[in-house]
């Protein structure tokens, strides 16, 4: 049984979302303790939960300690069944790191699944479902499994019930995948989400876009969901280069200024957009998984990396015969490199 640390590193829901899912690729048993102990509300929240019962039901797992607030969790998988599955958050907490726990067995199970999935898609301090769409799921896709998906309705704080699904068709060993350059910027586009909200923010927010990336108006749109949950605002820059695709998003929140918000995924963009390295720091993170299960080595260069990353190579570490080397190249760019040990 491998015994993980919950506090250690960044201390929060990752290192549940990754052990969860390199213990139904491994089939091995794990206990996590003081579950997300660096947090201001530590243990098992809500959306924490849903991972954990989405692990369960695709692992066919007993389980000790899966309950609201819990701080330690023991998970033991009995195979993975890959399927139709609906799993909903129940509040407005990430449905997409839902997603994040159950794709890296499902992407090397033995036959296609078709996931709903429910509760927050455009959440702070997550991915949103254009993150996935856009950045994420096409780099996966180069490793080999095929994975379609489709938004219904955003769901933003506090209100959630947004609603995605996802087609994941397999393969039997993901292919290893470098990611060294960028390449040439292609298009760009900003995207201002707005629900039940006056047009006027989305107006204020393209503006900031316009004047600090100098993109033109004939880049920004604003669209309003219909039928929405409810009020909601997130600004999408998707910023297409010949390797990768890059999304930076910012969330619309009481007592922010659209200015503020806006200004907030300028700066991320632009990070990005200096460093001339084709990973952004979010991407890193997560592409961590899916090129530790490619057998092979596997690097990309990228920003800074976060603690998230190297929080995530240590839980990797735990599972899977592999290492993770993190090198600075020059002052804004370092290269991750993943192999077997
Ligand atoms: P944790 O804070 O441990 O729950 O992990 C949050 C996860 O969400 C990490 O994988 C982050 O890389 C990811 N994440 C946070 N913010 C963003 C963002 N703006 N875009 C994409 N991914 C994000």
């Amino acid at each position: 049984m491998i015994i993980i640390d919950g506090a250690q590193g960044e201390g929060g829901g990752q290192i549940l979302r990754s052990a969860l899912a390199l213990s139904l690729v491994t089939q091995m048993p794990f206990r996590l303790e003081n579950i997300r102990a660096g947090r201001r509300k530590p243990g098992l929240l809500r959306q924490h939960l849903t991972a954990v019962e989405a692990a369960t039901r695709v692992g066919a797992a007993k389980t000790t300690g899966a309950e609201l607030g819990s701080m330690t969790l023991e998970f033991h998988p009995n195979g993975v069944t890959p399927g139709d599955y609906r799993f909903a958050v129940g509040t407005a907490g990430s449905a997409t790191l839902v997603f994040q726990t159950i794709l890296p067995p499902l992407l090397i199970a033995q036959a296609p699944s078709s996931l709903v999935l429910e509760g927050g898609t455009h959440n702070p301090f997550a991915p949103p479902f254009e993150f996935l769409a856009r950045s994420f799921t096409p780099l996966i896709e180069r490793m080999g499994p095929r994975i379609e998906l489709k938004l219904y309705q955003p769901g933003f704080f506090p209100a959630g019930r947004g609603r995605f699904a996802a087609r994941i068709e397999p393969v039997r060993q993901l292919k290893c995948m470098d990611l060294l350059e960028r390449g040439l910027v292609r298009q760009q586009r900003a995207r201002v989400l707005s629900a039940m909200l006056p047009p006027s923010i989305g107006e204020r927010e393209l503006a900031v876009v316009q004047t600090r990336l100098g993109w033109g108006k004939e880049c920004c749109l604003a669209e309003s969901p219909v039928n929405p949950a409810g009020p909601g605002n997130a600004l999408l820059l998707e910023i297409e280069a010949d390797h990768v695709t890059g999304v930076f998003s910012s969330f619309g929140e009481r007592s922010r200024s659209a200015e503020d918000v806006a200004t907030q995924a300028c700066q991320d963009a632009s990070v990005w957009l200096d460093a001339g390295v084709p990973v952004d720091e979010h991407l890193a993170d997560q592409l961590m998984i899916p090129m530790a299960l490619s057998g092979g080595e596997c690097s990309y260069r990228t920003v800074e990396p976060s603690l998230h990353s190297r929080t995530n190579a240590e839980i990797i570490q735990r599972f899977l015969p592999v290492r993770f080397r993190f090198e600075q190249e020059s002052d804004h760019a370092w290269r991750v490199t993943v192999g077997v040990k």
